[in-house]
């Protein structure tokens, strides 16, 4: 008896030792998403005959560095996913790599808006643009209110199926099924039989990446964005 209270006591204090936060937890996801990392979602990127940007984004994968740099994370992806030249990375010598902080050493990005502007109220799909545009890239804006399913889908299939140019996504999460506001993301590939995007989602902490249907995607930038009063949409970019 005593043996086995004192292994109990020990298991006990083994589980208080153990705090919460080493346990990497995401939100559940609803019914209408599937998850990548799960039999169906890997099944469907192996089908994709839309993927060309899988790689090249999955090597560069950041997780946003705080809650309002959604943008920022989402950015320095493709920057450094186009390969152009790229500021030094004091933290790593004299190697040049994009960074959520170094994003900001450059006066046109600086001019467009500052990180703390972007800390304290994220961005828009305007400011999005903008500041993807004070560089050296080639960027297209497109806004939910002025493109139809169709053309929403077959423009970001089109990039998916291409080498060296990338599609963002800003698109309200609530109308997906997600919690809650805002947001911006990567899209990394298309599966044409469940009509389906996948996001590589920079809210590592909060979500997996999903696959999300292509007309549940569409409504959830055909959103009104409170800050610009302008609807939400997807940014294409290129290199030069
Ligand atoms: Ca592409």
């Amino acid at each position: 008896m005593k043996i086995i209270s004192l292994i109990s006591r020990i298991s006990l204090m083994g589980l208080c030792l153990i705090p919460r936060q080493v346990i990497a937890q995401t939100l559940p996801l609803n019914s209408n998403l599937i998850n990548f990392n799960s039999t169906p979602g890997e099944t469907f990127l192996i089908e994709s005959n839309a993927r060309q940007d899988y790689i090249p984004l999955s090597l560069q994968f950041e997780t946003q560095e705080n809650l309002a740099y959604c943008g920022v994370a989402s950015i320095v992806m493709v920057l450094n996913a186009l390969s152009i030249p790229a500021p030094k990375a004091p933290e790593w010598r004299t190697y040049h790599r994009f960074t959520q902080q170094n994003l900001f050493d450059n006066s046109k990005t600086q001019a467009v808006m500052t990180s703390e502007m972007v800390a304290q109220g994220g961005m828009t799909l305007q400011q999005l643009g903008e500041l993807l545009a004070s560089y050296p890239i080639n960027v297209n804006v497109y806004y939910g209110s002025d493109v139809s399913l169709q053309e929403f889908r077959q423009r970001i299939i089109d990039n998916l199926k291409q080498p060296n140019n990338f599609v963002l996504i800003n698109y309200l999460r609530h109308t997906i099924g997600q919690e809650k506001g805002g947001h911006i993301s990567p899209i990394a590939a298309y599966h044409k039989e469940s009509d389906r995007f996948l996001i590589l989602d920079v809210s590592r902490y909060k979500y997996p990446p999903v696959w999300v249907k292509a007309e549940d995607l569409w409504k959830a930038i055909n959103t009104i964005d409170s800050a610009s009063n302008k609807t939400r949409g997807f940014v294409l970019v290129s290199s030069q």
